[in-house]
């Protein structure tokens, strides 16, 4: 399943190996070891991914959160630098999308689950777009918009103050330093929506529980992280 996806939509060159066919050969790709479980937002496995999280993790505004990939791997933190560092990178955001599809499909979930969802990518403040180009969460979810039927919102949630590095803060003042970061605008697109949060990688948490608070402010009905990996 995992190939016929990549082979079909897009046949490149494997960024570990350079073996021509994909921009993540099959070999590759098996290294990087999809996850089939979904965990709760504090590392707990769950074993119905409709749990969504454990009793401790209930007062949290995110739902729950999906990720593919074990960040400890070296080839997922290859894979993740090379996308939001090196020139090429915003392409990766092709494979990072398959990657998801293959790992929903792991979860034996068909993907028209997600058709009531709508995808909302973390947003970076309009001056860290424009220094990078393009803003790698919005990338993923573009591609996601391809593989299958779920829409894109981009003008709702935006970042309007910048953020140290949360992992560089102690732990209680992540969530503080978030405050009046992220601002909702045109609430009536996600009103009682349920919402696909989607980020690279998700490291403390702190950042995605921030835009899942602002957004149920806003009123959305239900908010899921989506992350390519876990720090
Ligand atoms: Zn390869
Ligand atoms: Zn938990």
């Amino acid at each position: 399943m995992k190939k016929i996806l990549l082979d079909l939509f897009f046949p490149r060159f494997c960024v570990y190996c350079q073996r021509e066919g994909d921009y993540l050969c099959e070999d590759c790709l098996s290294i990087l070891e999809i996850l089939q479980y979904q965990y709760c937002l504090c590392k707990k496995p769950q074993r119905l991914p409709e749990a969504g999280k454990c009793r401790r993790c209930q007062n949290l505004s995110l739902n729950g959160l999906y990720f593919t990939l074990p960040y400890q791997n070296f080839f997922t933190k290859k894979l993740i630098h090379q996308f939001k560092y090196e020139p090429f990178a915003r392409e990766l955001a092709k494979p990072l999308a398959s990657i998801i599809i293959a790992y929903f499909n792991l979860l034996e979930k068909s993907l028209t689950y997600y058709k009531d969802f709508i995808l909302v990518p973390v947003p970076l403040t309009k001056k860290r777009q424009r220094k990078r180009g393009f803003n790698q969460a919005e990338e993923i979810s573009r591609e996601l918009t391809k593989l299958f039927q779920i829409s894109l919102i981009t003008d709702c949630l935006f970042k309007i103050k910048e953020t140290l590095p949360q992992v560089e803060l102690p732990k209680s003042e992540r969530l503080k330093s978030q405050k009046g970061v992220f601002l909702v605008k045109n609430e009536e697109k996600i009103k009682k929506r349920k919402v696909l949060l989607v980020d690279d990688v998700y490291t403390t948490g702190s950042t995605m529980e921030e835009c899942a608070r602002v957004l149920k402010m806003a009123g959305a009905k239900e908010v899921w992280g989506l992350a390519i990996a876990r720090g």
